[in-house]
């Protein structure tokens, strides 16, 4: 059978794309080896799905070449999300740092998907494994699966990163475009909880559950959310955030008192200085915190006021500026998105036709395009597939 479009992977990305061809008129095909379709979506957001973001912007997106992502979201933005959203009637909310989730169920934006696919009169293929792509002599592609064989025009490969096989992840985006002459950029789990290492473990595993606001840089990265001790690690916002900057054997910073200036302890051994370094932390850290720095890090029990002038930089340092050293990530079990991919200097960002191979066509994070935490990752989904529809 012969399609003018083949959309492999129905993720957020490949629905959007087939969805916008279909109604554009051209005769299209999405291919899905799961029985779910956007399972990613279902599980998105803990179940809300963050569809957007009111700041998106380029910056916030990872890429060997930083400015590939900015035509396209900048000609799909995130209010175009947002008006398509409204008009299926979708109730949501922005949670914080301009983060909009559903206020019911993910589900809400995949059936929303469906029903355009419907508009379109796209034809979903599920439960259906392709073994093979090859370029016929026209032109043209095959893709040969354990369902049938189809030819099309443009083949369209939104198959996605490698994070959470059980979501249907899978390399085969990369096999594609490695088959027909591209790169990849080295992939890496992101967006991911970290390890500490074994000697950091006996300290810290003592406080899973331990959550605070903070602040945590690698390198110019910084990022002010929260963040959270678990039984083997370091998860929460920030940390998921920076384990997109982070790479073994670096450490990162962490400001504890994101909300105390550097004269804090200064200030206050002027003011209290009768006080003991865990009273003046009382109310700023979580109490088992607390209790664990003063043990671990040997906190003297003595008033401000009998600090010197080093012990004061000293423990203002080590509160503002903790440097840790994780071993490792969770890897793709659990990370939210894959850095690295299909090298985007080999794609147009116009089109994100393949510049080595006419007619063929990534989109989403099987590109080397990675978002940040916060409805980044899914505009990025909407913006590639929005941009490919125009041209396939
Ligand atoms: C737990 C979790 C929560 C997340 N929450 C958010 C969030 O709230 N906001 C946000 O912006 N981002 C979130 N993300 C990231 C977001 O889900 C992804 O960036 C986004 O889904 C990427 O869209 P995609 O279409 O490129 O890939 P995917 O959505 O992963 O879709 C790829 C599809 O291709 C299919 N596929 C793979 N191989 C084949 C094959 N060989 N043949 C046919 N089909 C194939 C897969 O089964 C899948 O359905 C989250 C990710 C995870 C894992």
């Amino acid at each position: 059978m012969f399609v003018d479009v083949i959309v492999l992977g129905g993720g957020a990305a490949g629905l959007m794309c087939a969805a916008q061809a279909g109604q554009q008129g051209r005769s299209v095909i999405i291919i899905e080896k799961e029985k779910k379709w956007g399972k990613k979506i279902l599980i998105s957001g803990g179940g809300r799905c963050n569809f957007t973001n009111y700041e998106v912007n380029p910056k916030a997106y990872i890429s060997q070449n930083p400015h590939f992502c900015k035509s396209a979201l900048k000609r799909y933005t995130q209010y175009h999300f947002i008006d398509l959203v409204e008009q299926y009637e979708i109730p949501y909310h922005e949670k914080t740092l301009g983060q909009l989730f559903c206020d019911n169920l993910s589900k809400d934006i995949l059936e929303m998907l469906l029903s355009e696919c419907q508009k379109g009169n796209v034809i979903l293929q599920r439960e259906t494994r392709v073994s093979k792509t090859k370029k016929l002599d026209n032109g043209h592609f095959e893709v040969i699966s354990d369902q049938g064989t189809w030819t099309c025009e443009s083949l369209v490969v939104a198959t996605g990163g490698l994070s959470i096989p059980k979501a249907g992840a899978s390399d085969f985006g990369y096999q594609i475009a490695e088959q027909f002459g591209h790169s990849i950029v080295n992939t890496r789990a992101a967006l991911v909880p970290l390890i500490w290492k074994e000697k950091d473990l006996s300290l810290y595993k003592e406080i899973p559950g331990v959550a605070l606001p903070c602040k945590v840089r690698r390198g110019d990265q910084t990022f002010a959310e929260a963040m959270l001790f678990t039984h083997k690690g370091l998860s929460g916002p920030a940390m998921l955030q920076i384990s997109s900057y982070w790479k073994e054997g670096q450490q990162i910073e962490i400001d504890l008192l994101p909300d105390e200036s550097d004269n804090w302890l200064e200030e206050l051994r002027k003011t209290q200085g009768a006080k003991t370094l865990k009273q003046a932390l009382k109310g700023k850290l979580p109490n088992r915190l607390i209790d664990l720095i003063v043990f671990k890090w040997q906190v003297p029990n003595k008033s401000l006021a009998q600090y010197n002038a080093n012990e004061i930089l000293k423990w203002t340092d080590k509160l503002k500026r903790w440097y840790v050293m994780p071993d490792t990530t969770e890897g793709y079990q659990t990370a939210e998105v894959t850095l690295g991919g299909v090298n985007t200097n080999e794609v147009s960002s116009k089109t994100f036709e393949s510049n080595l191979c006419p007619k063929l066509y990534f989109i989403g994070e099987v590109l080397d395009v990675t978002g940040w935490l916060g409805g980044y990752n899914f505009q990025w989904a909407w913006s590639s597939a929005h941009c490919a529809a125009q041209f396939v």
